[in-house]
């Protein structure tokens, strides 16, 4: 299997692939000012198993497209949406974040949970603009220092992992440089990274370890998974997912 294949398969059963929660969708919709009783064009980028899609499915009207790169996050999209009644509102897009074919002007609201580091916090901003209507909203989480002074352990995992991580105050003036004006920001809570993404992904390892017995690559995946977890739960006062809300301008 390739490494990309091991990735997709240990993810492929779970809810959530990155930290977040319904009442955190529900704050950062709110935050937007977006007239929730109109029909609104919204498009969901790197939206996973659909955990977030569905919730803004019943959050709002009108459609919803979710878009990710693996057909096999988008058939559980389906299945969910399929299955909660949402298959007329909710489509999906296999496609890369970084060529999105959507039209100029088209979108009341671009969503990105956990997702928008794969193609870069500012390049993302500033591609997908022109996808929004004017006055259009954008909003993503991004993992973000919340403390200056990290231990060095920390910078360089976090720096040879994502190396974009910065301090909210740069993401947000990277927001404002990419033509947005903030309409809102907070940090995800605890349970958001604890209770919703690493404990369901610790119960995974165990069948997964069973799947691919003996296989080098999947217990190396494992021990860094495991230690991402570690190091989160020694310094998750220094870092942490915060959901930056724009507004085009
Ligand atoms: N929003 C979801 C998933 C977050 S994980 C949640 O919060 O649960 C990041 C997602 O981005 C994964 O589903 C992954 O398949 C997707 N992804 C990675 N690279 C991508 C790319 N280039 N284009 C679109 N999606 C991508």
């Amino acid at each position: 299997m390739k490494d990309i294949e091991l990735i997709v398969d240990f993810h492929k059963e779970a809810i959530r692939l990155a930290p977040g929660s319904k009442e955190e969708t529900l704050k950062a919709l709110k935050l937007t000012n977006l007239n929730l009783s109109n029909e609104l064009n919204i498009a969901d980028i790197g939206c996973g198993s659909g955990a977030q899609t569905l919730d803004l499915a019943r959050l709002t009207h009108g459609k919803i497209i979710a878009v990710d790169l693996f057909p096999e996050f988008l058939e559980k999209v389906k299945e969910h949406a399929a299955g909660q009644g949402f298959k007329e509102r909710i489509n999906t897009l296999q496609c890369s974040m970084d060529d999105l074919p959507f039209e100029e002007e088209s979108l009341d609201l671009i969503w990105s949970e956990g997702a928008i580091y794969n193609m870069g916090f500012q390049k993302g901003l500033q591609a997908w603009r022109r996808f929004l209507k004017p006055g259009g909203y954008i909003a993503v989480s991004e993992l973000t220092w919340l403390k200056d002074n990290r231990p060095p352990e920390l910078e360089e995992f976090w720096s040879g992992t994502y190396s974009e991580i910065r301090s909210a105050e740069v993401k947000k003036e990277q927001l404002q440089q990419g033509g947005y004006e903030l309409a809102g920001s907070f940090t995800l809570s605890e349970q958001s990274w604890m209770d919703n993404y690493y404990s369901p992904m610790l119960s995974r390892i165990p069948e997964f370890l069973k799947r691919h017995l003996k296989d080098k690559k999947a217990e190396n995946l494992v021990k860094e998974e495991q230690n991402e977890i570690d190091l989160y739960k020694k310094y998750k006062d220094y870092y942490g997912y915060v959901f930056y809300i724009g507004r085009k301008v």
